[in-house]
Formats: structure tokens, C-alpha cells, sequence
């Protein structure tokens, strides 16, 4: 068995202990007989699993009792709609657009109200994250809302904006768990799991209790309720049950490793790595605002798209898989998720500097 240096930016790479941990488990879970896939979750084995999820979460993140956790179904996509029905009373929401998920709940939630775009870095594609301390705020909007981490374009919120009072609704799908973050920040802080977490199917949202009410937009869905899931504790339907115990695994591996701060840590020195590198190198540079680098995501181009297809080919028949970049911007995209070890991208730079030395 041959496991490569997986760069996807989602699904990503998980834990390979975690991966191990499952496989042991999968035919029967500690002695129930049966895989946790084909476990009722009405059972009290799976109410274990899910509690023990929602409190290794709620211990790694520091999540006061005022918030609720949800673990829902549909992807963060469908956190575009949901916020606005459940949120949006005065009809009236501001958004901070700096990149193509921002853009796609923004446009979304014009379906359902005002989204007025109070910022947007799409004049230099996504590479920067605009000024955010004193914006037009709507007196009466019910949020502002961010994409925190720009998957695709590699920036990240290195303050929050100043909301000027207002509920902050944040989509972390890409940066979730990956440092420290102070929760009572925020309103709405939500993610689908396959970037950071565990596989596709699970979207987390961590919100603060006042904010679930009965008290949403007309002929929204039960299903979109928070209220119906915060009531059932994430058993209104059948939840992504086998996606939640592997979520479950993931934050026991963070604490295991020290915790929000550790990975913090940990990824610091990963994406310093390969920052310094591109900063350095002659064929490869970063396309983004320094101040503004992710962490997680991190693009990258020649100048030349033939060198930068070159580069992905050959990188990939060398073990370093998924390095091309989003279709909407060309080059390469190294993600360097909590779950990537240090050796992977000490390994990718030395790589790239061999197919510098050979290409200048
Ligand atoms: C991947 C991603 C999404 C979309 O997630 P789905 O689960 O596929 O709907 C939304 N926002 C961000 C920041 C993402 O990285």
C-alpha cells in the first residue's frame, strides 16, 4: 500500500490514523457486531458517537452553552439559503465578497432579500482581502457575512471585519479547527467537513442560541430549520451518521495533538515553508497579498501555462497529487490541510526547487 501526498482541496487528506482506527472498526464497532454504517441512530451505541462528537468539539473550540452545534446534511452550499431564511427578519443582509463561495451565498440570498455587497476584491481576482474596519454596514441588516478562508483563491481574514454591531455569519469550510478562534465573535460560524474535517456529507454550524427561532422567512423547509435540528439534537431526520463518527475521530486526533493552538502551530510552519520557498524561487511565485496568505490553501503559477501543466504532470508521477489549481484561476494549488504532515511539504519543495533547477 502506497499512500501519496494528497493536495486536494477537498475532499482532502484525513488522518491516516484516523483512516487506520476506522478500518479496524469497520465490520464491527467495539463488539455492537455491526459497522457504525448500518447502526440505527435512534440506537444508544450511535447517541454516544454523537455526543461524544459534539463535546470533543465543544472542548477543542471553546464553545460556550449559549451556542448550539448542528450536525446537518447539503453541504455549505446550502448554508447559502439557509442563513438568509432563518436569519434575514428585516429582509436586509451584508456580505463581504472575496471570492466565488461569498459570491454564490451572496447571490443566493438575493433570492430572499437586500444582500447589499458592501466589499469585494474581484477587481484583482480574489487575491486580497479588502479593508474591512469601517464599512458601509446597513443600519438594519440582520448580518454581515464572510467566507473567512478563500479556498480557491488562498486568502484569509487575518481580522474579522468590524461589523459595527451587527451578527457576524462565517463560512470556515477550508480554516475550521485548523487555529484557535474566539467563537463569541460570532453569530454563525459554519463548514462543510471535507476540507478539514472528514468526508463529504456533514456541514457543522455553531450558533448562537438566540438566533434560532420560529421566527423565519415564509414556506421556508422544516428541513432548513435550525430551529426543527437544534430541537432534535441533529436527529430530526437520519443525520450523515458514518460521516459524523469520522468526524468524531478527527477531533480526538486534534486534542490528542495539542489541540487549536498545536495546529496552529503545526500549520504555521508547513505554509512557512512553502511561502519562503515561493518568495525565493526564480520559476514559482505566490499570487496572493502577503499579508493575506492562507494558511491552507496556497497558489502558486509559473507565468507559463505549459510549464505549469509540465509541472502538475510531473509532479504528479512523482506522488504529489491534485496540485492543480481551481479552474477559475489556472497555475497550482498546494492545500496543506491540519491533516498534511510537515514531511509532505518539505518533500513538494524540495520537488519544486529540482523542477526549478531543470526548467530556468
Ligand atoms: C468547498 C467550499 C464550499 C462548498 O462546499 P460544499 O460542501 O461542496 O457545498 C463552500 N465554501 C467554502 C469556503 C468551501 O471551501
Amino acid at each position: 500500500m502506497a499512500r501519496v501526498y494528497n493536495f486536494s482541496a477537498g475532499p482532502a487528506v484525513l488522518p491516516e490514523e484516523v483512516l487506520r482506527e476506522a478500518a479496524e472498526e469497520m465490520l464491527d464497532y467495539r463488539g455492537s457486531g455491526m459497522s457504525v454504517m448500518e447502526m440505527s441512530h435512534r440506537s444508544k451505541t450511535y447517541q454516544g458517537i454523537l455526543d461524544e462528537a459534539e463535546a470533543d468539539l465543544r472542548a477543542l473550540v471553546g464553545i460556550p452553552e449559549d451556542y448550539s452545534v448542528l450536525f446537518l446534511q447539503g453541504g455549505a452550499s446550502q448554508q447559502f439559503a439557509m442563513i438568509p431564511m432563518n436569519l434575514m427578519k428585516n429582509r436586509v443582509a451584508d456580505y463581504i465578497v472575496t471570492g466565488q463561495w461569498a459570491k454564490k451565498a451572496w447571490q443566493e440570498a438575493s433570492k430572499y432579500g437586500k444582500a447589499n455587497k458592501i466589499a469585494s476584491s474581484e477587481d484583482r481576482t480574489f487575491s486580497y482581502i479588502p479593508d474591512c474596519s469601517d464599512l458601509p454596514v446597513s443600519a438594519d441588516a440582520d448580518y454581515v457575512y464572510i467566507c473567512e478562508n478563500n479556498t480557491i483563491y488562498g486568502t484569509k481574514f487575518k481580522t474579522l471585519p468590524n461589523t459595527k454591531g451587527k451578527t457576524l455569519v462565517a463560512d470556515v469550510s477550508s480554516c475550521f479547527l485548523s487555529e484557535p478562534v474566539d467563537i463569541t465573535k460570532y453569530g454563525v460560524m459554519y463548514g462543510g467537513v471535507q476540507k478539514n474535517i472528514g468526508p463529504a456529507g456533514v456541514v457543522i454550524v455553531i450558533i448562537r442560541k438566540d438566533l434560532i427561532t420560529e421566527d423565519v422567512l415564509p414556506a421556508t423547509p422544516t428541513m432548513l430549520r435550525y430551529k426543527i435540528h437544534a430541537d432534535a439534537g441533529s436527529l430530526y431526520n437520519t443525520p450523515p451518521a458514518y460521516g459524523i463518527y469520522i468526524c468524531g475521530k478527527v477531533f480526538k486526533w486534534i486534542r490528542k495533538m495539542g489541540g487549536l493552538s498545536a495546529m496552529k502551530e503545526h500549520n504555521e510552519k508547513k505554509a512557512a515553508i512553502l511561502y519562503d520557498y515561493l518568495d525565493e524561487s526564480r520559476l514559482f511565485r505566490g499570487t496572493v497579498r502577503r499579508q493575506d496568505r492562507s494558511l491552507m490553501n496556497v497558489p502558486f503559477v509559473t507565468g507559463s501555462e505549459e510549464l505549469d501543466a509540465a509541472f502538475v504532470k510531473a509532479a504528479k508521477e512523482a506522488g504529489f497529487e491534485n496540485l492543480k489549481g481551481h479552474r477559475s484561476v489556472g497555475g497550482m494549488r498546494a492545500s496543506i490541510y491540519n491533516a498534511m504532515p510537515l514531511e509532505g511539504v518539505e518533500k513538494l519543495v524540495d520537488f519544486m526547487k529540482e523542477f526549478e533547477a531543470q526548467n530556468l
